[in-house]
């Protein structure tokens, strides 16, 4: 069953057509800020998400790899895209929040552990990673989510 998911209002609606069984949550400044809190998604390779037709959507480029959808009505974050060039130039992250229906998805990692508010913590014995580990593996060629 593909996911389906949609922003707060509904005009902007998509479809993930490959399967998803992962997520992971960033806890980075700028995931905090657009998101509002703890930024949870599921990475979809650059075909596998079918945007609905009309669907009001800007986008925020929000660093050099990468740029943030949103619905322009409502206002509701929808998806991570990386922008940089590469084998994963297109993948998106989508927001897991936006999604229909997320069971059956579990969380298997946490990026910048290090700029979590000290006030909160997700539970269970995922991996997690901080800022600068998340960096050297970029560098090193592995996108996120991949491990
Ligand atoms: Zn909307
Ligand atoms: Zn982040």
């Amino acid at each position: 069953m593909p996911h389906t998911g949609s922003c707060l209002c509904g005009a902007a609606k998509f479809t993930i057509s490959t399967p998803v069984k992962q997520a992971a949550a960033c806890h980075c400044s700028m995931c905090r800020k657009w998101s509002g809190g703890i930024l949870t998604s599921v990475e979809v390779p650059k075909d596998g998400l079918e945007i609905g037709e009309s669907a009001p959507i800007g986008v925020y480029p929000s660093s050099d790899w990468g740029e943030r959808a949103f619905c322009t009505r409502c206002g509701s974050g929808l998806w991570f895209r990386l922008t940089m060039a590469g084998p994963q130039d297109g993948t998106f992250y989508v927001n897991m929040g936006a999604l229909d229906d997320p069971s059956g998805i579990t969380l298997v990692e946490e990026l910048f552990i290090d700029e979590k508010p000290g006030g909160y913590a997700l539970s269970g014995d995922h991996h997690r990673m901080t800022g600068a580990e998340f960096f050297a593996m970029i560098e090193a060629g592995c996108p996120p989510g991949s491990d």
